[in-house]
């Protein structure tokens, strides 16, 4: 029996390190829906050589384009976010979410309904709406994969024990291109540097996340969410080599620690493998030649992005939301070379803290729709800051 999967944001870095996996066992699949943005030739190319029954892009004014790419081939072509999330809420029995950026909250929410595996690369949907993300898996049971390689690693390394006896759970951060470098070396850096990871091959906006640590702040929400732990139980250590992918700690002291290549097609082939293992293609660890492996505390001075998340969890509701919408709004205006790097957590503070959010801030999680007000208002304050 094949099994239907889909896979929303196709066309990005884990869109198609998925495909590469499933390419290697084509006929064990039937592609449902892929989605794409701007990179028009790539998303028809892939939904011509996976036969999907529909292949969707962001941009509506794109829709004759895809349809020109597509003709011919009897597979349907739809735009817009609305098509996105119609095409999600097409059953399945496994979808990847990996749109980029709170736009893939409604994809995420939609694969949830299923009751099938949604494996969830987007972490923005878990940061924004995890208590919504969580309730609706539970209500269809659907079982939420995660599917960045520390939360792969936690869950992995989680297996088979009593999470009563867990104490606490370490993050691992590569401490990204600008690990050694001063606050004043940071100050002028371009997006050209930034988006220069000295381990993991990522998307541009996550590359960047990862250089300023927004990323592991958001990984910390993430972990929150997805473990049912407090702010307090979750650390996050700086270990360059990226072997090691996260630990958990249990009541007795022993640690479990979760390594590999860094390669995302360990976490994307769990989340499409399990239960089960599966082989894959990614390099195997050679301990003799490792050598070392290094750890160390981030400097949250450097890094405020850290504090600004444990920040955000203290607050609750829709604080995550805001948080992350600042955050996303700032790296637009840093790519767009209108703010500096540094200038990102001064503006994701100033948000945070902004008296126009308290409403949106002290209420619990009640709907998407909420949720995105929040987010838009927390993109209008920042806007007008800069
Ligand atoms: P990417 O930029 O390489 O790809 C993003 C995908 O989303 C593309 O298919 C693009 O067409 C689509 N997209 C962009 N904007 C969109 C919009 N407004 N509406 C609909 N679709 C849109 O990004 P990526 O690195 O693959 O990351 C995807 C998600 O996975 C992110 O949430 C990221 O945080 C998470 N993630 C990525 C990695 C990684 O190694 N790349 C690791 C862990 C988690
Ligand atoms: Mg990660």
């Amino acid at each position: 029996m094949q099994r239907k999967i889909s896979i929303f944001g196709a066309t990005g870095s884990i869109g198609t390190n998925t495909l590469d996996l499933i390419r290697r066992d084509s006929g064990a699949y039937n592609v449902v829906a892929l989605s794409g943005a701007g990179n028009i030739d790539l998303l028809a190319k892939t939904a011509i050589e996976f036969r999907a029954e529909i292949a969707v892009t962001a941009y509506e004014d794109r829709l004759e384009d895809l349809r020109a790419a597509l003709q011919g081939s009897g597979i349907e072509a739809a735009a817009g976010a609305n098509a996105i999330a119609e095409a999600a809420a097409r059953p399945v029995d496994w979808g990847m979410s990996a749109i980029v950026g709170a736009a893939g909250l409604r994809t995420s929410m939609a694969l949830a309904e299923h009751g099938g595996i949604l494996a969830l690369a987007n972490k923005e949907s878990m940061v924004c709406a995890g208590d919504l993300l969580l309730s609706q898996c539970a209500e269809h049971g659907t079982t939420l994969l995660p599917v960045d390689s520390e939360h792969s690693a936690l869950f992995q390394a989680m297996n088979g024990e009593n999470r009563k006896a867990l104490r606490r759970l370490i993050l691992t951060a590569s401490g990204g291109p600008f690990k050694d470098f001063t606050v004043e070396q940071m100050r002028p850096v371009t997006p050209e540097q930034a988006v220069k990871h000295p381990k993991w091959d990522m998307g541009q906006r996550i590359s960047i996340d990862s250089a300023s640590m927004f990323n592991k702040a958001l990984e910390v929400i993430e972990a929150k969410y997805l473990f049912s732990c407090s702010s307090d139980q979750i650390e996050v250590v700086v270990h360059p080599q990226a072997i090691v992918h996260s630990m958990v700690e249990y009541i007795d002291n022993s640690i479990i620690a979760h390594m590999g290549s860094p390669d995302m097609r360990g976490a994307i082939g769990y989340a499409l493998s399990w239960p089960e293992r599966a082989e894959n293609p990614i390099e195997r660890l050679n301990f003799a030649e490792l050598g070392d492996l290094s750890f160390s505390r981030p400097d949250e001075t450097k890094f405020p992005a850290l504090r600004l998340a444990r920040e955000a969890l203290g607050m609750g509701g829709h604080a995550g939301a805001i948080f992350n919408a600042a955050k996303e709004a700032a790296l637009d205006a840093f790519i767009g070379r209108r703010i500096g790097f540094l200038d990102m957590a001064t503006l994701v503070e100033k948000t945070l803290y902004n008296a126009h959010l308290e409403p949106t801030r002290d209420s619990v999680q009640s709907s998407v729709s909420e949720i995105f007000s929040a987010d838009a208002e927390a993109r209008r304050i920042v806007d007008a800051l800069i």
